[in-house]
């Protein structure tokens, strides 16, 4: 059985303040016990701590980064490495969210080796993949899919899908409002599962761009939607957590 699991994607949103305010209103949300799924909560780098302390008594709410650098240590200014996250207490770090793609020119094969530096040191990434407007329009949604799942597979490495999320995140959906309907998000999510091989029945796989509280009970229930990678909605407490409990 797969483990619903619903992560926030803060982006470059918050503060100090905002963080501190918003988990614990998140802590006594979830507390009620209507929420049975694991939630994750990616921050900027410099409020991980403060997400930390206030999630560290929660059973259910873990912490997650936004991006981490593929190398392992070394002359890389401004860069974060996996090992670092792990040791501030981080356990799972996006990787390949389609504006790292498309604002930072990270392609296919860094998005890769990210994903890998992830997993040698012991956390969890949560792989985005996605098509534009334009690839949907031109009927490429499971080839541009394919191909970024394919540069991860490529590595080779032992257990690539065992301790790893995917999401999957049109990015025409991202931050417009325009939620893709349950059934196209259940056709790619499908066409995912089957790429991943054996694994890919343990594999969680999110759907992510503008889920809120309306939307994700319908997404939810589809067969191969195990959960939501959330950005804007996931900046007030009680449309999270209403996100949260539909899971
Ligand atoms: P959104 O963003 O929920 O604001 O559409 C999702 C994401 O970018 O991960």
């Amino acid at each position: 059985m797969r483990k619903t699991l619903v992560a926030a994607n803060w982006k470059m949103h918050g503060s100090k303040a905002f963080a501190e305010q918003l988990l614990a209103e998140l802590n006594s949300g979830l507390e009620s016990g209507e929420c049975s799924a694991e939630v994750v909560i990616c921050p900027p780098f410099p409020y991980l701590g403060v997400v930390g302390v206030a999630a560290e008594n929660v059973e259910q709410l873990a912490l997650g980064a936004q991006n981490l650098s593929e190398q392992p240590a070394g002359a890389f200014t401004g860069e974060v490495s996996a090992d670092m996250l792990l040791d501030c207490g981080v356990r799972y770090v996006i990787v390949g969210h389609s504006e790292r793609r498309s604002l930072y020119g990270e392609s296919s094969e860094l998005v890769a080796a990210k994903f890998a530096a992830a997993k040698s040191a012991g956390l969890t990434p949560i792989l985005c993949v996605g098509e534009s407007l334009q690839e949907r329009e031109a009927g490429k949604t499971l080839d541009v899919i394919a191909g970024q799942i394919q540069a991860v597979i490529d590595l080779g490495l032992a257990g690539t899908w065992h301790n790893a999320v995917v999401a999957y995140e049109p990015v025409w959906a991202i931050g417009t409002g325009k939620t893709a309907t349950p059934e196209q998000a259940q056709e790619v999510h499908q066409f995912i599962r089957q790429q991943l091989g054996d694994a890919g029945a343990e594999t969680q796989i999110l759907y992510g761009g503008s889920v809120k509280a309306a939307n994700a009970a319908e997404l939810f229930a589809m067969d191969d939607i195990d959960g939501a990678l959330v950005g804007g909605a996931s900046l007030e407490a009680n449309e999270f957590i209403q996100i949260c409990r539909a899971a």
